[in-house]
């Protein structure tokens, strides 16, 4: 039996379970049959721990003395806020020169192994400009000095340009203008050998293999049900539609025009128009470039349209054959599904999603397997987010509006029908124009691209959410003004929590130096990153989500009350966001441990304040 390395009591650098990040962390047992070391983090967390996920303290030191940053001049100076991974090139440089001993060192290094990073990040939240949870003991606060190493292997001499790149080594100069995002993470480097982060997931989500299983059939002939129920006089919930004739769902005309529209919104979304900005650090630390030109996509596409309606092109086309649109596009987004699980079997493991790497065909299939897929620079995942499924919504909601015109012969659309189409117009402007926020969300930064998603965006976004707009051509509803007016208020209050909420947030994790949060307080955890604790993040845990519900149900309202069906967004919104919350729920816990538990105990309510 292997004897155990490390002692009770022992100090040593645990690795961050899931990431390349090391923290001091102290050895508080061990189990001999399962060969974990329990240790606990300086904030309070208390983890087990394989042996090759601990190093001692010494190793790191050592290796930081080998390293060129070694005098104590530069070392002091290696927590200024300038000291950046840039540094290092330099450093490495200076010391080649400064010994001949250093020199050989170095030479030896280069030659015998692969040349390697080590990245030490000083996190001094007490430097930025927005104020840390005062309501915390003492050991909260020590958290703000821990060490945080992250290490990436790397090739010698030849791939020296490539890490310079991928770490961002740039002049000063260029530094600066990056100091805006993590402003307060202070860097230094030094050599350090090569390891690999293992993604697999364990826990399964989603009712596991069965549960996905049984999604991949469940959310398509959902999409059916509700649509042939729309469409019938009487859409009440036991008057079954009957089922349609098979070949009157395909049409290859109308699949024909669903490629087309998907390849137009490639095309624009491939325009070198708009910035180009960062994600959020990858596993790696790299971090992806992602174009912003949503914005750009949505206002080419109204003038398209515009031309189109201009032309006379009948747009309620899409109204008449809408089921075979539906049809086509879940036909189309379950080929891509199977691409996107094909490819991603040859991805490396670090490319694969937090959550969707089991090793089961059907989960990864369903949850999505590879975090990132790419096409060159075109992400396949960030453009089916917002692109064809988001604007696709809108037009179609312009085709019922056209078509509750021609049918019902209206000089001008119901009041009901210009209330849905106004508020869901303002949600997709509001997430076009809003487009770097979808950066920090869980879809881009956990969930992989698989069936779930490329199903959800190109289908069940344009196709359900619509629900209202297409209830509203065959069930004409009439409604007062001043209900319109007081549904308009509730959507107003809602679109200003949601916006508000999300802007707070993604502000914070962009640059939480930034004044306009100097405001707010924050408890800081043992990543680094802070959990705010006032404003709307201090309301309620998820008010992002509290503000989308309050929208929903203004946008089923102007329907009535005559059917349940105009409802189905709302309800299945709110069970969608429980569920979304407890998943999330459960990986912030995994992420910031007992700073997370100190959050829920201060913000007790998810969602709805003083409900849940
Ligand atoms: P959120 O934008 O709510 O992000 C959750 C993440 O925020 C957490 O994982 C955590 O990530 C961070 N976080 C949590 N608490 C705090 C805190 N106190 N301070 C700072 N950061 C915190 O996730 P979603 O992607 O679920 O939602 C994004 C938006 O999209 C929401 O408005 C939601 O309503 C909407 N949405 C709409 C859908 C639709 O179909 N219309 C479907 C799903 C979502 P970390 O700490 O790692 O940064």
């Amino acid at each position: 039996m292997p004897s155990r390395k490390f002692a009770d009591g022992e100090v040593v650098m645990g690795r961050w379970p899931g990431s390349v990040l090391y923290y001091e962390v102290q050895v508080t047992s061990y189990d001999d049959v399962a060969h974990l070391y329990t240790v606990k983090y300086k904030d309070g967390t208390e983890l087990a721990l394989k042996e090759s996920d601990i190093r001692s303290q010494s190793s790191f030191k050592h290796r930081k003395s080998q390293s060129s940053s070694s005098s104590p001049s530069r070392r002091s100076s290696s927590r200024s806020r300038s000291r950046s991974p840039g540094r290092p090139a330099r450093g490495r440089r200076r010391s080649a020169s400064q010994s001949r001993e250093h020199k050989d060192d170095k030479k030896k290094t280069i030659q015998e192994t692969s040349l390697a990073l080590l990245v030490l990040v000083l996190f001094k939240p007490s430097e930025n400009n927005t104020k840390r949870y005062n309501g915390e003991p003492e050991s909260t606060e020590k958290n703000d000095t821990s060490c945080v190493i992250l290490e990436q292997k790397l090739k010698p001499d030849l791939e020296v340009k490539r890490v310079l790149e991928q770490y961002s080594l740039r002049s000063r100069k260029d530094d600066k203008k990056k100091e805006e995002i993590y402003s307060e993470k202070k860097t230094f480097v030094a050599v350090k050998p090569i390891e690999k982060v293992p993604t697999k997931t364990k826990e399964l989500e989603f009712g596991g293999r069965i549960g996905t299983f049984m999604m991949v059939f469940l959310l398509p002939a959902t999409v059916l049900y509700l649509l042939l129920m729309c469409k019938q006089d009487d859409p009440s919930l036991l008057n079954f539609p009957p089922l349609p004739a098979l070949e009157s769902l395909w049409e290859g005309r109308v699949f024909g025009v669903f490629l087309l529209w998907f390849f137009l919104q490639a095309v624009f979304h491939l325009l070198p128009v708009g910035k180009v900005v960062e994600g959020l650090p990858l596993s790696n630390g790299r971090k992806l470039q992602y174009r912003i030109n949503g914005l750009y996509a949505f206002i080419l596409t109204a003038a398209a349209i515009g031309v189109l309606l201009y032309f006379q092109f009948e747009l309620h086309y899409l109204y008449d054959h809408f089921l075979q649109f539906a049809v086509s596009a879940a036909v189309f987004s379950l080929a891509l599904s199977i691409y996107l699980y094909v490819r991603s079997l040859k991805a490396p493991e670090e490319e694969l999603a937090p959550g969707g790497n089991s090793g089961y065909f059907i989960y990864d299939f369903f949850t999505g397997h590879e975090l990132n897929p790419r096409i060159g620079s075109f992400d396949l995942k960030y453009f089916c987010e917002l692109r064809p499924g988001l604007i696709g919504w809108v037009v179609i909601n312009l085709a019922m509006l056209l078509a509750e015109m021609k049918i019902h012969n209206l000089s001008v659309p119901s009041l009901s029908m210009i209330l849905v189409n106004s508020f869901q117009l303002l949600y997709v402007v509001d997430a076009l124009w809003n487009e770097e926020a979808i950066l920090t969300t869980m879809d881009i930064t956990h969930d992989g691209f698989g069936f779930m998603l490329a199903f959800g965006d190109l289908v069940w976004v344009p196709f359900v959410y619509s629900l209202q707009a297409f209830y509203l051509v065959g069930h004409p509803t009439t409604i007062s003004w001043p209900v319109a007016a007081a549904i308009t208020v509730l959507n107003c209050i809602g679109y200003y929590i949601f916006r508000s909420a999300n802007s707070q947030k993604n502000n914070f994790r962009r640059n939480p130096a930034d004044p306009k949060l100097a405001n707010l307080k924050f408890i800081p955890t043992a990543t680094g990153k802070g959990l705010l604790v006032t404003g709307w993040w201090g309301f309620v845990r998820h008010p992002n989500y509290l503000g989308d519900i309050i929208m929903a149900l203004a946008w089923s309202l102007p329907c009535g009350f005559n059917h349940i069906l105009p409802y189905f967004y709302v309800i299945y919104f709110i069970c969608l966001l429980v569920h979304r919350e407890a998943r999330d729920e459960h990986h912030c816990k995994q992420k910031y441990g007992l700073a997370w538990e100190r959050y829920c105990q201060r913000v007790p309510y998810r969602i709805f304040p003083y409900i849940y």
